[in-house]
């Protein structure tokens, strides 16, 4: 089939003595041949991604997430995440030269299984680079709660997680609301131990000027001090994304009022949250480190889609003391990705296309993109959301996934402006680089490591 439109085109070329090159076949709609090879060469940062450190440190290692998703209730599994997932086939190929067709039965995930170990076995240490080499990707910027062994800058940059120091009473009441929530707040209580621990505090602080300036502020200085280049929220899952703005003093009351124990009241204990979350997110500004949010329908049966509005975040976005503080929406913010389009006109507001190119088709993806390109081209970043998500998908085979789809979106959003005659060749090759790299250089300043 492609040679055949291979040769067509060949052919038509020849007749009418065109200049232009001819036609990739890409999913669903062509894509220009001059693009496909800019896209192709760039050496990409990835904006978001949880890679599993490098062997022997990966069969134990839980720390890709705070929060991780494969102990909730049974949900609706999107295809990506099934075990058919026809794409699979595709990455076990280029991967590990593993010829198996998808869904995989015992003997076949043992075969995939003894392919995988050969190529860790010869990578070691090495392993987590070589993955992103295969993804031509230079950069990966890694949310985890540590870097780790083979997971290191300069091919990894950190982004720990920051949600636990929201919420420093007692959680139970918070936990009770769903099974999921029952789940993660244990986690994070954990997580917030850490943060004491390493900051030097062996209880809860009685004061809420004392948490902030023995905690939090210490927690985030570590971090930055640490290579951390934004940290993460992925507070979605914990509860909705309206931030209120109440005053300090109202803040310090309901904290000095169940620090010492008992379970707060729940509207009295967001109004703490929501304190608690502005407090950090201009810290982050002062530091120079991004804020990530999670932003997209999640994972679970208990998700609250109707809380993960990027619209909610307007307030923050707008407030004048944040302007400092540069916010990334991840995952683009479906399925409100129109409303994530029309945030990126604010200063301090960035979306990335991860995740999406995994459970998302590249046509369909590039339709979103090519409109958020039209409109806010410089605050748009690629980025895969590589994830460990399941015995067939590591986060090997997700990132090689994802920014294969990625960069296939962004070839057919950039051929549709290029043919629509809305930009010229060389500004579709600019466009490419930005979105696979540049601009999320100059978010981070820093410059890819290839
Ligand atoms: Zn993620």
């Amino acid at each position: 089939m492609k040679l055949l439109v291979a040769l067509g085109a060949a052919l038509l070329l020849a007749a009418c003595g065109c200049s232009s090159p001819p036609r990739h076949v890409g999913p669903g709609q062509e894509i220009d041949s001059g693009i496909a090879r800019e896209i192709d060469s760039v050496w990409a940062v990835d904006n978001h991604a949880h890679p599993v450190l490098s062997p022997p440190a990966d069969t134990a290692d839980r720390e890709f997430d705070a929060l991780p998703v494969d102990s909730l209730e049974p949900e609706s599994v999107p295809p990506a995440f099934r075990p058919d997932f026809p794409a699979l086939q595709d990455a076990w190929k280029a991967l590990y030269g593993f010829d198996g067709q998808p869904p995989l039965n015992a003997d076949g995930m043992k075969r995939l299984n003894e392919a995988r170990a050969r190529v860790k076995q010869q990578q070691g240490e090495q392993f987590a680079n070589w993955v992103l080499d295969q993804a031509h990707i230079g950069t990966q910027v890694a949310n985890r709660v540590a870097l780790g062994k083979g997971v290191q800058p300069p091919r990894f940059r950190w982004v720990p997680y920051v949600d636990a120091l929201l919420f420093p009473l007692d959680n139970s009441g918070l936990a009770a609301v769903s099974p999921d929530r029952q789940k993660f707040f244990p986690l994070e209580d954990k997580v917030r131990d850490r943060y004491y621990a390493e900051s030097g505090v062996k209880t809860t602080p009685a004061t809420l000027n004392d948490y902030l300036s023995k905690v939090v502020t210490p927690t985030l200085e570590r971090q930055h001090a640490g290579g951390a280049i934004a940290v993460k929220f992925e507070v979605a899952y914990l509860r909705s994304l309206d931030f209120s703005d109440p005053p300090r003093d109202q803040a310090a009351r309901i904290y000095a009022r169940w620090a010492r124990g008992g379970v707060p009241d729940p509207e009295q204990y967001k109004l703490l949250q929501d304190f608690l979350f502005r407090t950090i997110a201009g810290e982050c500004g002062r530091l120079g480190m991004a804020v990530h949010l999670h932003a997209m329908a999640g994972d679970g049966s208990y998700f609250g889609v109707a809380g993960v509005n990027p619209l909610l975040l307007e307030p923050l976005f707008n407030d004048p003391r944040l302007r400092r503080t540069n916010f990334v929406l991840l995952h683009g913010g479906w399925p409100y990705e129109r409303i994530t389009a029309a945030l990126l006109e604010k200063p301090n507001v960035y979306a990335d296309i991860s995740s999406q190119d995994l459970l998302m088709s590249p046509h369909t993806e590039a339709q979103w993109l090519r409109e958020w390109l039209e409109w806010e081209p410089d605050k748009v970043l690629f980025g895969t959301d590589g994830y460990p998500f399941s015995d067939s998908m590591g986060w090997p085979e997700s990132t090689w996934i994802a920014n294969r789809n990625g960069r296939q979106a962004l070839g057919i959003a950039l051929t549709g402006m290029l043919d629509d005659g809305e930009i010229t060749r060389d500004r579709a090759y600019a466009l490419a680089r930005q979105v696979l790299r540049v601009n999320a250089e100059t978010l981070y300043h820093f410059t890819g490591s290839h």
